[in-house]
């Protein structure tokens, strides 16, 4: 039996299934506390124990875990919530059934807002069952125990539970529910747990059947042949051998160069891009400095940021992205107006355009922290989808002292028009995960079209060769650093489509720089041609595969 999902991760995984157990029974109606003040007082106090488990395990598990549990933390003492719960009890309920109400009418309102919103509806439920397992004295639905290592199926996992998982005895995780931008996603990825999310079929897989889990392909296969199991075993070890294989520059096997890159969102993240042998950094994601920011950031306070980032890669790359606010990342001080569909709307260049006292600025910034370090600064503006745009960033740009500004390619129509963005930018850079939202029509943070997000579809793939193309001839870089560059296969098809360099989260070089090791450039062209020649996103990655064994004069 095969099942199949969401993949998070490339990795492969093969183990017994362990469930994580149901969740707790909703607590009964029509029971009355005898004393509601005492009731009042008992379940603040469980509220705020289970803030402070949160906090605590937040801060033993760092990283992104640490501001995914503390953003849970603030839920438990939420005054709305608590406000809510009380009020409850002021009726006549118990402490757990006002907290099962007043969580679960707030969890059913985030869901009713759709996207980001919806999936946080999980942490909310988890923290309410955490609550609900105090007042009642049995256990908070966690983990199971074991002596072996196995492979985790749950409804969801909360991100309390995929914080602290023990890496030595889980193998892999899979569940029901999630979307690609679940934080059982996020933190499977940034702690490499292969993951396989949203497999709506999960609720058949019993304790102890073997599964073998391939992220790259979101498929589980269910009680396999010995001989699979045996092949997955060996393709694990080969993996961690190319994960430790010594680190060298992006080459394929031909010796053509590759420049591998990495994403960025601050200075917090260059050491790891440092060690993992990045060179240099092809995406620093500015607006995530910012995102809680509630009024525009000075030159001074930018400008030190940036030169901390600089002062990193000497001699190096380092590709800076202008403040992509609007949809998925808003930010306060520049996007004041409501819209009906943000993804579509004044986000990107077009909302710095209307505010370009705070481009300025950046630029001014960017190009003070140029001067004062030795790194190699490119800057470039997201969302542009036409010509015009390029020419209005790069003469801003060039006017306040930026050497090489470009754009992102991150719109069909962009990337359609690439040789005429091509004659003002000096480099282009392909955002593949908004170029896939908009080909596709498919919000990206949606979970329920998070099949048409697939940036291995033939369509999205034309668009890259275009750029591709247009690049060699205007004889300008053409990098991607979408994630799509992070996927070892789709990472040798781009490089075919005419990428020059590829960046991508830290976590991912090792696999890619194998990968690229292992094809020509012929053999890269001709298994892009064999993907572009699909109809289908899974018709691509097998056409690319096949194409594998054709020699390389073919
Ligand atoms: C992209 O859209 O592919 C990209 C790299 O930018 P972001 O993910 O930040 O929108
Ligand atoms: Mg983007």
């Amino acid at each position: 039996m095969r099942l199949s999902g969401i993949g998070v991760g490339r990795a492969l995984a093969t183990g017994p299934v362990r469930r994580m157990p149901d969740p707790l029974p909703e607590p009964p109606e029509g029971e009355s506390p005898a004393d509601k003040d005492a009731e009042i007082a008992r379940t603040r106090s469980a509220l705020q124990q289970v803030a402070s488990e949160l906090t605590d395990r937040g801060a033993r598990a760092g990283g992104d875990a640490k501001d995914v549990l503390d953003a849970q933390a603030l839920m438990a003492e939420d005054p709305t919530l608590v406000d809510d719960v009380i009020a409850r009890i002021n009726q006549g309920r118990t402490g757990q059934r006002a907290v099962h109400e007043a969580f679960f009418e707030f969890q059913v309102m985030l869901v009713g807002l759709g996207g980001y919103m919806a999936e946080r509806a999980t942490d909310l439920g988890d923290v309410a069952q955490r609550v609900i397992a105090r007042l009642t004295g049995v256990p908070a639905p966690g983990v199971p125990e074991s002596d072996t290592p196995f492979v985790l199926v749950a409804r969801d996992l909360a991100p309390a539970d995929t914080a602290l998982l023990d890496l030595d005895k889980v193998l892999a995780l899979i569940t029901r529910d999630g979307g690609p931008t679940s934080h059982t996603a996020i933190l499977a990825r940034s702690r490499s747990i292969p993951a396989i999310v949203g497999v709506t079929e999960a609720d058949s897989l019993r304790d102890g059947q073997v599964v073998v889990v391939d992220a790259g392909t979101g498929a589980i296969e269910v009680d396999p042949d010995e001989s699979v199991v045996a092949d997955t075993l060996r393709a694990i070890e080969e993996r961690k051998a190319a994960l430790n294989a010594p680190i060298t520059a992006g080459a394929l096997a031909d010796g053509t160069k590759v420049q591998l890159l990495a994403n960025i969102g601050g200075v917090k993240d260059v050491a790891k891009a440092v060690e993992l042998g990045a060179e240099g950094v092809g995406l620093f994601r500015t607006e995530f400095l910012f995102l809680d920011s509630k009024s525009a950031p000075t030159v001074q306070q930018q400008k030190e940021q940036y030169i901390s980032v600089l002062k990193a890669f000497p001699g190096k790359k380092v590709v800076v992205r202008a403040l992509d606010a609007g949809a998925d990342k808003p930010l306060a001080f520049l996007n004041d107006s409501e819209e009906e569909n943000p993804a579509l709307g004044l986000r990107g260049l077009r909302v710095l355009r209307v505010h370009e006292d705070i481009l300025r600025e950046q630029l001014t910034a960017l190009a003070e922290a140029d001067a004062a370090t030795d790194a190699d600064l490119w800057v470039m503006a997201p969302m542009v989808s036409e010509p015009e745009e390029s020419e209005y960033f790069t003469a801003l740009a060039r006017e306040l002292g930026i050497r090489i500004p470009g754009v992102m390619v991150e719109v069909p129509s962009a990337a359609l028009l690439a040789p005429q963005i091509l004659e003002s930018a000096d480099f282009v850079s392909i955002g593949t995960n908004d170029l896939t939202q908009y080909t596709m029509a498919a919000d990206r943070l949606l979970g329920s079209v998070a099949a048409f997000q697939d940036p291995w579809h033939p369509a999205v793939l034309k668009l890259v060769a275009e750029v591709g193309a247009a690049g060699a001839a205007a004889g300008k870089s053409v990098g991607i650093c979408g994630e799509a560059a992070a996927d070892p296969g789709l990472a040798v098809v781009l490089v075919g489509l005419g990428a020059k360099s590829l960046s991508m989260t830290p976590a991912a070089l090792a696999d890619v720089r194998a990968e690229l090791l292992t094809v020509t450039l012929e053999e890269a062209k001709t298994r892009a041609a064999a993907a572009l020649g699909a109809s289908s996103a899974a018709g691509a990655r097998a056409a690319a595969a096949a194409a594998t064994k054709v020699p390389a004069s073919a």
